[in-house]
């Protein structure tokens, strides 16, 4: 998949990437929430360069194991 074709499936907005913290405020998009059994729930969001990385994980595993790769489901997936 192209970033082109990728990215608008995705709702951006300005936050912090999991894995780039270092980085600050960036365009994000959410990828998961994750509920501590103490504390608040945390949003976990991830760059451009992360949603392409772990699309390109999906896509993979989905070719390995003979199922269709739909993307735009990072969110979604458990
Ligand atoms: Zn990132």
């Amino acid at each position: 998949m192209e970033p082109a074709e990728l990215l608008p499936l995705y709702e951006w907005a300005a936050g912090t990437c999991f894995r780039h913290p270092g980085l600050g405020q960036v365009e994000t998009a959410h990828l998961k929430t994750l509920h501590p059994r103490t504390g608040e729930e945390l949003d976990i969001r991830g760059c451009r360069e992360c949603v392409m990385t772990l699309e390109a994980q999906r896509e993979r595993a989905a070719v390995r194991s003979g199922s269709v790769y739909e993307p735009g489901h990072l969110g979604c997936s458990p």
